[in-house]
């Protein structure tokens, strides 16, 4: 069985204050982490303090995005050590806005895989099609030569802790979401791929996360699919009652 994994990417919103204000109104309320893992990836520029705020609950710290030295001359990044040396647990890596805005290619979101590994970060690692590639019908190539990019060279035990999160690029902050049998089909594919490179326990184990305007209207049915382990989730994890309402449906 498979743990369900909600994990709330914040963006660049909120102050200060809002953050640790999150965190203080949640931390009391959260589901027991038997039945599923609460994550928060807030600015990096919190992350120090909102690990020591959720430090007696059962919420989990990520970050956004990180480079894959652990130092050197890259201005205005933070490294997987640093992370580890503030205790952060999750990064997200990947997400098509760093691929699109940063250039975030395959090649270094591998590297990012690795470097979280070894700090015993677990990656959640993004994939996902344009809604040019979905009408093209490419969809499921497109997410198979992701995530066989972000996972070469790694073993299947490592690959069964990592989180892989599929979410189509069109259905991001849009308000469109793909239908629950949609990103069950991609989920299901992504786990083939994952068969396909390592083996069946290897498939059944990691979990994959469906994301693209996720709320507490539609998540219980995207979370009754079989390849859907969770949700990674923008706008609908910014509230703290619409938070905790998607992680009850979980
Ligand atoms: C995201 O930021 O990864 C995301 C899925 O955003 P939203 O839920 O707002 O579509």
């Amino acid at each position: 069985m498979r743990k369900p994994i909600i994990a709330g990417n914040w963006k660049m919103y909120k102050t200060f204050e809002e953050a640790i204000e999150f965190v203080d109104a949640i931390q009391d309320k959260l589901p027991s982490n038997d039945k599923v893992d609460a994550v928060v990836c807030a600015p990096a520029l919190y992350l120090p303090t909102l690990v020591q705020v959720a430090s007696e609950s059962e919420l989990a710290i990520g970050a956004q995005t990180m480079h894959y030295e652990n130092e050197g001359a890259f201005t205005g990044e933070i490294s997987p050590n640093q992370l580890a040396s503030v205790q952060v647990d999750y990064v997200i890596l990947g997400h098509s806005e760093r691929r699109e805005y940063y250039n975030e290619t395959d090649e270094a979101i591998n590297k990012k895989v690795a470097a979280a590994l070894a700090h015993n970060i677990v990656p959640i690692i993004c994939c996902g099609e344009t809604l040019t590639e979905r009408e093209a019908g490419t969809t499921e190539q497109k997410v198979a030569s992701q995530i066989k990019a972000a996972l070469a060279g790694f073993e299947a035990q490592q690959v069964e802790h990592m989180v892989i999160a599929y979410e189509p690029i069109w259905a991001i902050g849009t308000g469109k979401t793909a239908t629950a049998e949609d990103a069950n089909q991609v989920c299901g594919a992504i786990r083939e791929v994952v068969e396909d490179l390592y083996n069946a326990e290897t498939a059944a184990a990691v979990r994959i996360q469906y994301g693209g305007s996720v709320k507490p209207e539609n998540i219980a049915e995207l979370l009754s699919k079989e390849h859907i382990d969770g949700a990674l989730v923008g706008g609908a994890s910014l509230q703290p009652e619409s938070y905790l309402t998607l992680l009850e449906a979980a």
